[in-house]
């Protein structure tokens, strides 16, 4: 609540009336909050392989080292940290300038079963390295929606990134499309470790990761924003996302778009 005093122009000590202004400052401050959260979150999240880089770099030139062996080892963390850097700060600002574009968001065309036959693509030589199979369920002809194109793919590619990262090898990633009901659906399956019922409500959270234990025993080392940025385009897209998973059977991620007429 804001309140003013009027007074009058030849006594100001005088007050004539009161002025209040209610305005709703529970949402602004709630926003607030949440971005100076994200800010406490992002710099965390920045120092942590900045400080694990500079403390390697530190004892490389300490010249204390004296075998080849030592010497590469730590050069490869040192590598490590940095693509895992890059990484971080190429999602903070993919998920920043998702934010910030919600109001005028790219109206392109976009053709699904393409654009998914074209992730499948991408996503190939990934699938191929860890020996898992990345097949595909996509009806030819699904309709057209409007949105960014780029965003599209990003949003799948991030799904089936994940379900690639957290099956072992050997495994099955699915990609699925349909339409149902004026809703294009696209499940992304996978029959790896699966997520505890417990982590399913915080999933899609900003640096949300499951256990991180368990991410680092997979050597996936990623930035816990994956699934935010999904959320988000899926959201400008006017869509939902449901995950159904059970531990040690696998996961499925069902992303529903309205199609409009
Ligand atoms: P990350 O960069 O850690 O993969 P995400 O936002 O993409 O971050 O995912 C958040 C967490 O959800 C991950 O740390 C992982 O534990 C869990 N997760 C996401 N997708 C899957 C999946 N297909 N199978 C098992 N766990 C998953």
């Amino acid at each position: 609540i804001h309140s003013n005093k009027i007074t009058l122009e030849d006594d100001p000590t005088k007050t004539i009336g009161l002025v209040t202004l209610i305005e709703d400052i529970t949402e602004i401050r709630k926003l607030e909050k949440i971005r100076s959260d994200f800010v406490a979150n992002v710099s965390h999240e920045l120092k942590t392989p900045l400080t694990s880089i500079n403390g390697f770099v530190e004892t490389l030139k300490s010249k204390d080292i004296e075998d080849e062996e030592t010497k590469d080892r730590f050069l490869d963390i040192i590598d490590i940290e940095t693509q895992r850097l890059t990484r971080l700060i190429d999602d903070i600002l993919t998920l920043s300038a998702i934010e910030n574009s919600q109001h005028k968001i790219l109206k392109q065309e976009i053709y699904p079963s393409e654009a998914l036959k074209e992730v499948q693509e991408i996503m190939k030589p990934i699938a191929i390295s860890k020996e898992i199979s990345l097949t595909s369920m996509i009806d030819s002809n699904l309709p057209m929606l409007y949105g960014d194109r780029d965003w599209f793919k990003q949003m799948v590619i991030n799904l089936v990134d994940n379900a690639i990262k957290y099956t072992p090898n050997g495994g099955k990633v699915q990609i699925t499309a349909y339409m149902r009901h004026k809703n294009l659906i696209i499940i992304v399956k996978d029959n790896g470790i699966g997520i505890p019922k417990k982590d399913l409500p915080r999933l899609f959270e900003r640096f949300y990761r499951v256990d991180k234990a368990r991410s680092r025993s997979y050597k996936v080392g990623g930035t816990g924003l994956g699934l935010a940025i999904v959320k988000h385009i899926v959201l400008s897209l006017k869509g939902r996302i449901k995950v159904n998973s059970q531990q040690d059977k696998g996961s499925e991620f069902i992303v529903i778009l309205p199609i409009e007429e």
